[in-house]
């Protein structure tokens, strides 16, 4: 288990974490979103050991993880980061680049081992061909094909699928999350693109203001969203009387004490996100078609 204590650190003097503290268990998938330059990069970094702390203890089962003061060589066996820039070996193959760090005494499974991890980030057409010349989306599936290739006990991926087109990032989300949790990897998964984490994470942590500001399960959170930023990290929504009102919990009726009048509407494939007004408020909610500016409807509450 990953134990996070009372954790502080600034780069120079603005402090950029503020005394978190976290448990992730083994196996368990947790994701760390927040808005860009709230930390969850340098959250990554920290926990890798690349920095020193300025306060707080980090514990990986019983080894500590120490920053480069007290660790000459950065990183430990058990874990692997793959950075948001990921670095390959650009003039050697896909397949020498998840090999690189696989025992030669084992030749056959090494070929097997890296077959079956190119079969997990989908690259097997790929093998032979020369890093330079994949686009970026494709280093991206080798970067993490070789974080896997040595089978850590945790893996810290930084924005793992933020290059990879949208044809192949649903399957491959699914793929790459299966393997880790058929092999009971630890995995802690940066994050500002809610498909990383809805389906996948078992837990999410919202980073703010340099502290934790929610820290439960994705489904928890959607259904109780305690501040705006939580709920508009799950989609569109509206603060009606003081409570989080999200727009597909709006429905369109015959009559209700809610009448606004359409100003646009937003094709989102299954339904229409239609944004209204009533007085100078804006209402946002959704529909099945499209509605004309200045339609009036009445709208309800449903959950
Ligand atoms: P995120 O990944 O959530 O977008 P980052 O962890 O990259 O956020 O950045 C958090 C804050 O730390 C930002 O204000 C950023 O400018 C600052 N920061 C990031 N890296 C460094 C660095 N190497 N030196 C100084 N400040 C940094
Ligand atoms: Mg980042």
């Amino acid at each position: 288990m990953l134990n996070v204590k009372n954790l502080s650190f600034s780069y120079s003097k603005t402090p950029i974490l503020n005394n978190l503290t976290f448990q992730v268990d083994q196996g368990e998938n947790l994701a760390i979103i927040g808005e860009s330059g709230s930390g969850k990069s340098t959250l990554l970094k920290v926990l890798y050991g690349e920095y020193d702390l300025n306060f707080g203890n980090i514990y990986w089962k019983d080894t500590e993880i120490l920053g480069p003061k007290f660790n000459l060589v950065i990183g430990y066996d058990f874990m692997k980061y793959v950075a948001q820039e990921f670095d390959l070996m650009p003039f050697i193959s896909v397949e020498e680049n998840v090999g690189k760090f696989l025992s030669n005494f084992f030749p056959n499974e090494k070929q097997k081992r890296t077959k079956d991890l190119l079969d997990v980030v989908e690259l097997s057409d790929f093998a032979k061909a020369k890093v330079k010349t994949l686009s970026g989306g494709q280093k991206q599936r080798v970067a993490l094909a070789r974080a896997l290739a040595k089978q850590p006990e945790i893996i810290l991926l930084d924005e793992p699928f933020s290059h990879i087109d949208n044809f192949k990032k649903q399957s491959l989300r699914r793929s790459v999350f299966k393997y880790l949790k058929e092999k009971n990897i630890t995995c802690i998964v940066a994050t500002h693109d809610k498909e990383d984490v809805l389906g996948f994470a078992d837990r999410m942590l919202l980073l703010n203001n340099q502290k934790i500001e929610a820290y439960d399960a994705p489904e928890h959170l959607y259904k109780y969203p305690k501040t705006p930023l939580v709920a508009s990290f799950f989609g569109e929504f509206n603060i009606l009387n003081d409570q989080i009102i999200y727009a597909n919990q709006l429905k369109v009726v015959e009559q209700s004490d809610l009448k606004v009048t359409v100003n646009r509407s937003y094709f989102k494939g299954n339904t229409y996100l239609i944004e209204s007004h009533i007085n100078n408020k804006t209402v946002f909610f959704e529909h099945p078609k499209k509605l004309k500016k200045e339609d009036i409807v009445y709208l309800k509450l449903v959950n």
